[in-house]
């Protein structure tokens, strides 16, 4: 099955969200050479992030999260779009893998618990919306919950799974937002909690086929939903040259004579797919000549 995301609403008006993303987190252990531990954070971020960036209202606008508590993973940070495509990184890909008593990985030690979680919304403004919470518990579904009920004042359910095999591989990821609003009835409300506690985990069912639909139907039954919109998700990196450039001009000139006069020239790598970029001593001088003017 190919990854992708099904956003859809069930009769009252409450909205969902679900996906599976095994085959990008899968692509993005690759990338990254990322352990277990890291593998299962840096997955949760990525089907949350895809999840979030399709929940922006412009084609334009770009989402990032973070998380970092000060755990030995030292931070990570997936961005999305509307599209729903997704990249990340981890500080610490190499971790030794740390279980829980019940077999699960233990994603909450490696994020650490003293710091935040940051939403970043950039629409084109001067300034992008940034959303802080405490981190609760450092499995990131917990406290991007907390997100949605601290900044957004929706009721919101995150569930988030990755399952990672003993050689390492990602063998099912995926997850679901669900957002009650308003009008939802108590009824529906209290028969998806229900739900939620007696489903088992994610990952089993991701494991054994289940769809996006399948396993949201699963989450909401006995509600009928109707599914709105179905696309394809992947790990996709849109870095250029001319954008680090850009970056390489925002050092200013005092930054770039130094690297030009010390190095000659630079080779900077993309956090996002590890792809490299050259800059040799005229290229630099060129761009020198723009920082100046
Ligand atoms: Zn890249």
């Amino acid at each position: 099955m190919k990854d992708y995301l099904i956003r859809g609403t069930t009769v009252d008006g409450s909205i969902r969200f679900a996906c599976v993303t095994t085959e990008l987190v899968e692509k993005a252990r690759k990338i990254h050479d990322c352990y277990p531990v890291a593998t299962a954070g840096l997955g949760r971020m990525l089907t949350a992030s895809s999840m979030m960036g399709t929940m922006l209202k412009s084609d334009d606008d770009k989402l990032t999260i973070q998380i970092n508590g000060k755990g030995p993973i030292n931070g990570i940070l997936a961005a999305s779009d509307t599209t729903g495509n997704v990249r990340g990184y981890v500080g610490n890909g190499h971790l030794d893998n740390q279980v829980k008593s019940s077999g699960k990985l233990d994603v909450g030690w490696a994020v650490g618990l003293d710091g935040v979680a940051t939403v970043i919304r950039d629409m084109g403004l001067k300034e992008p919306y940034i959303g802080q919470v405490p981190i609760v518990s450092g499995e990131i579904a917990d406290d991007l919950t907390v997100y949605f009920a601290n900044s957004e004042q929706t009721p919101t359910s995150v569930g988030l799974g990755v399952l990672v095999e003993v050689d390492g591989h990602v063998s099912a990821s995926g997850g679901f937002i669900l957002q009650v609003m308003p009008e939802a009835e108590e009824k529906h409300v209290a028969a998806v909690e229900e739900n939620l506690i007696h489903m088992g985990q994610l990952t089993d069912l991701i494991h054994k086929g289940y769809s996006p639909e399948k396993f949201i139907q699963e989450i909401l039954k006995p509600f009928e939903i109707t599914i709105f919109d179905k696309k394809e998700i992947s790990y996709v990196c849109n870095c250029e040259k001319e954008r680090i450039e850009r970056a390489l001009i925002s050092l200013g000139e005092f930054e770039l004579t130094e690297l030009i006069e010390d190095q000659g020239q630079a080779e900077i790598v993309c956090h996002f797919c590890n792809k490299k970029y050259q800059f040799d001593k005229s290229e630099l001088s060129e761009l020198l000549r723009k920082a100046k003017s």
